[in-house]
């Protein structure tokens, strides 16, 4: 019997993504975004045997692209009967999930009932959920949260010193993300150390757009840098990560703006693009700082000593460190970034090794540090599209 594939929905408010991944084997069959929706250059791009398609969507809304998507998919015959499963990115689960569960109208009302936690994401994630419901009602769904692994960080680690009733009213607390991407990476660097998950003590810098830390012991998260919201911890591309908070007060009143104003500079126009001046793609901050410029070099060293700090600091409760891993589009392919934070952190008792570093770019996975390195560092490409597919794989009926 062949095996059942999954469909993987990722929902965001103004795209869909979208994968059918073999859940053994995490081969990618097929996959694509519907983009730029809402707007005249809305656009549904799918990716299949080798072959790019593109349609234009003009105008389309969530429903629109998801049935150009189900339109798309039918049209590759062969895999539109294989699909026994549906999983959902969603991003904020709040206290409710601690793990993946198959949909049912409760779980989407839960889901709705964290949106006032992730007000930019949970309604298009919801929106995601039920369009796919409607279009493959026989098939299960599954919700795979970013911040369900976090749910195992103790109450020391995710209380603000707040008044305490903020967090039981009113759910202020911190809940942490990447969680997805986490798990998948530590059983990775598990099988890469040649130990079992439950014997390892591992800090996973998970550096995209978004960037995030997390102290990952014997499988279970301990403490991250993200917060309640994802601005929280280190330096992020557009977002300023951990400052004063007394900074959202000073900007309102000093430039006269309203607290959506101090939001959108500190959400949009902050982190490497606020510092360099130029990007939010370290790319081209790279690049920038090669030819002297004196900002982007700025925002390279504020980055890389920021997460230097915010590794350190997990080492408390983390206790011994087997690797610090990294992981996102900077961390699987940012040689500066990576050497510059491990030079910083030798007291670890982390060895560079240069040739290594230079070659993990570009999917490699292995260990960056000297062969005699008391401590290792290890670059893992991060799959959570294959995390959700074997989350929703285990819901296909045997
Ligand atoms: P997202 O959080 O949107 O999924 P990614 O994980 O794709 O983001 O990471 C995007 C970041 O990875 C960008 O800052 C990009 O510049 C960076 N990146 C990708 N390739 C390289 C590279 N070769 N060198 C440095 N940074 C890179």
């Amino acid at each position: 019997m062949t095996e059942s594939l999954v469909l993987v929905l990722n929902c965001g408010s103004s795209s869909i993504k979208f994968a059918i991944i073999e859940p053994a084997s995490g081969g990618e069959l097929l996959q694509g975004i519907a983009e730029r929706l809402f707007s005249s250059e809305a656009q549904l791009i799918v990716k299949h045997n080798g072959e790019k398609q593109l349609t234009a969507i003009p105008d389309a809304d969530h429903k629109a692209a998801m049935n150009a998507i189900v339109e798309q998919i039918h049209q590759t015959g062969d895999l539109a009967g294989r699909i026994g499963a549906v999983g959902h990115r969603v991003v904020h689960g709040g206290e409710r999930f601690r793990s993946s569960m198959l949909i049912d109208d409760e779980v989407v009302n839960v889901i709705a009932s964290c949106n006032h936690l992730a007000p930019l994401h949970n309604p298009a994630n919801i929106s995601g959920i039920e369009i796919a419901r409607a279009a493959f009602p026989e098939l299960p769904h599954t919700a795979v949260f970013d911040t369900a692994f976090h749910q195992s960080m103790p109450e020391k680690a995710f209380v603000y010193p707040l008044p305490y009733e903020l967090y039981i009213h009113h759910g202020v607390r911190r809940y942490g993300f990447h969680g997805t991407s986490f798990r998948y990476v530590a059983s990775q660097a598990a099988a890469e150390l040649n130990r079992p998950l439950d014997d390892c003590a591992l800090i996973i810098a998970h550096l995209g757009n978004g960037a995030s830390v997390s102290a990952v012991l014997n499988g279970q998260s301990l403490d991250t840098s993200m917060g309640m919201t994802p601005n929280e911890g280190v330096v992020h591309g557009t977002r300023c990560g951990s400052i004063d908070p007394s900074i959202h007060e000073y900007l309102a009143h000093r430039l006269d703006i309203s607290i959506e104003q101090v939001n959108d500079l500190l959400w949009k126009q902050s982190g490497l693009l606020g510092i360099s001046g130029i990007s939010n793609d370290c790319r081209t901050i790279e690049d920038a700082a090669d030819k002297d410029h004196k900002r982007a070099q700025l925002a390279l060293e504020i980055y890389a000593y920021r997460l230097a700090k915010e590794i350190a600091a997990l080492m408390v409760p983390l206790g011994r460190l087997d690797a610090l891993v990294f992981t996102g589009g900077i961390g699987e392919n940012s040689v500066r970034i990576r050497a510059e934070v491990i030079r910083q952190l030798g007291f670890l008792g982390l060895t560079l090794d240069e040739q290594r570093n230079a070659a993990a770019i570009r999917g490699v996975q292995g260990p960056i540090t000297a062969d005699g390195s008391r401590a290792c560092a290890l670059v893992i490409p991060t799959n959570e599209e294959l995390m959700i597919a074997q989350d929703a794989a285990q819901f296909i009926a045997q």
